[in-house]
Formats: C-alpha cells, sequence, structure tokens
C-alpha cells in the first residue's frame, strides 16, 4: 500500500497526471525516513528538514506534524517489514499546461515504504571504493529536492565502476557524495564539510557528529581537499539508508592500506546504540 493524495491504495493503482509539475520540472521536494523496529527514527529532524525544504521553494506544507505522523504511521504498519526506509515527496501539484510559471495549486503528496537493508557490520568492515567527480550541482544543495539529475548521473558512474559512491568535489573541497555525507578522520580529528547550501544537512550526519562526540573524538566542521582526503586515516560517508560506511579505496588509491579504520568501528557501535 502507498500513500497518495489522502488515500491509502496499492502501489499498481497509483497514479499522478501528466501535468504534475514533479513529472514536467521535478518541481517537488522530499524525505527518506529510517524505520527500525517500526519505529520512525528521528522523525522529528526528518519533518523539520521537510519543512525547511518546502518553505525554500514556496510550497505550502499540506500537513500538520501529528497529521504527518498519523500517515505516515499508517504506511508503516501497512508493510511486513520490522525496517524500513519511507519515502515521502511533495510536488507543487498539476497545472492546467505546461509553464514555468505557476499559479496556486493543489501538491500533489506520495508516499511509500521499502524494507531497509543496511549493510550488516561484517560486509561494512569490508571497506567500499568511491570514485570522485567535480561537483558540478546547483548552488541550493541543501534543498531536498527531486531534481536530482546530476546526482542520478553520478551515482550511475559509481556503479559502473562498481564504486559505492561518488565523492564531489569543488574548488578542490570534498563537499558530499551524491547521495551521502562524506567524514574524514585525520590525526584523530574528525572532519566533514559545514552546512550551509553546498549540501545536504543530512540527518545521520549530525548522529554521526553526536556519536564520534560521545566516542571523544575530535570534531571540525571543516571543508577537507582531495589530497587531505588521500593522505588520511580514514574516509567514511552516511545516510539515512545506508547509515555510516568506511571508505577504503578513493578511484585508485588506497586509503589507510586498504584496512578500515578504528574510530570507525567505535562509532559504527555508538550509532547502532542510538537506533536499537
Ligand atoms: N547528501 C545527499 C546529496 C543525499 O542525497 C543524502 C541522502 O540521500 C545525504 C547527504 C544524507 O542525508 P541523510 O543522512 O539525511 O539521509
Amino acid at each position: 500500500m502507498v500513500f497518495l493524495n489522502g488515500k491509502f491504495i496499492a502501489k499498481n493503482q497509483a497514479f499522478v497526471p501528466v501535468m504534475d509539475r514533479g513529472f514536467l520540472f521535478g518541481d517537488g521536494v522530499y524525505e527518506v525516513i529510517p524505520v527500525y523496529n517500526r519505529k520512525l527514527f528521528r522523525l522529528d529532524a526528518h519533518l523539520n528538514r521537510l519543512q525547511e525544504s518546502l518553505n525554500s521553494v514556496a510550497i505550502k506544507s499540506p500537513y500538520n506534524v501529528n497529521e504527518w505522523l498519523e500517515i505516515i504511521n499508517q504506511i508503516v504498519s501497512y508493510s511486513e517489514h520490522d525496517n524500513q526506509s519511507i519515502y515521502l515527496q511533495i510536488t507543487r501539484g498539476s497545472g492546467t499546461k505546461r509553464a514555468h510559471t505557476y499559479n496556486e495549486l493543489n501538491p500533489n503528496i506520495y508516499i511509500e515504504s521499502n524494507p531497509l537493508h543496511p549493510r550488516s557490520q561484517k560486509e561494512a568492515s569490508e571497506g567500499f571504493s568511491a570514485i570522485t567527480r567535480e561537483d558540478i550541482r546547483w548552488g541550493r544543495c541543501d534543498i531536498k529536492s527531486t531534481s536530482l539529475l546530476a546526482n542520478i548521473l553520478y551515482t550511475q558512474q559509481a556503479k559502473q565502476h562498481s564504486a559505492e559512491e561518488a565523492i564531489l568535489i569543488k574548488n578542490n573541497k570534498v563537499t558530499e557524495g551524491a547521495t551521502s555525507n562524506v567524514f574524514l578522520i585525520t590525526g584523530g580529528t574528525l572532519y566533514t564539510h559545514p552546512t550551509g547550501t553546498e549540501i545536504l544537512s543530512g540527518i545521520t550526519r549530525d548522529l554521526i557528529l553526536e556519536s564520534a562526540n560521545s566516542c571523544d573524538i575530535i570534531i571540525k566542521e571543516n571543508a577537507f581537499t582531495i589530497d587531505d582526503m588521500l593522505s588520511g586515516d580514514e574516509v567514511w560517508i552516511s545516510s539515512s539508508t545506508r547509515e555510516v560506511i568506511p571508505i577504503t579505496k578513493v578511484d585508485h588509491n588506497l586509503i589507510n592500506n586498504g584496512e578500515v579504520g578504528e574510530h570507525w568501528k567505535r562509532v559504527y557501535k555508538h550509532y547502532h546504540k542510538l537506533t536499537n
């Protein structure tokens, strides 16, 4: 079952008009909310970010927090899986003709649940590879917009290289991954790009900083260069569906001789305490 514009229906019965501005222009925003043991994880943070995205693109929120909670919990209850990933999308709505400008429209709201299968500790402990790409995205990467063309191209290129992620570089600095935030450990200090318009402020990013802090790791929300990354001790990526996973190879360069680092193991363990 999925939710579409006020109704819970079978996915194969869910349709939107071709005049939907999400379809025509990618004119919409979205959220991905993890669910552990049938409980929404950090729902407040996700709904706050959704509200910020909606405000940034001037779409009026169709529901208040309690209404969202009720609808999303209903979707959670329809799934047979205890751990889920909730995808929630709001587009500006459907007009009468294709035009860049718009009048007031009713947003189209779509929610679905997918099983959440983050890597097991054993799988994650093997380490993953990443490629690097120049970050050519627009200047409002803080908005969780459904316009993801650049991210899609990067992710497909990563797949073609059998890599877990494409790490994006802007003015020689690592911004984030195509679908994740990026962290570097060097000399015992954790670095990650500061929030702002150049990255999506990941909810998992906040949790990783919270976990690192609990593990007494020094944190610097400073951008780092590609050379810093290649000569660093540990590189990690984080997202709601992947949690925090170590990157041990970037392009053709091994990080820490291809070994997963000790800081990751501690932070990973702490993160799992939060999700349990
Ligand atoms: N950055 C980008 C570009 C993303 O697409 C994502 C997640 O999809 C993230 C960061 C991580 O965000 P979160 O931890 O909230 O899932």
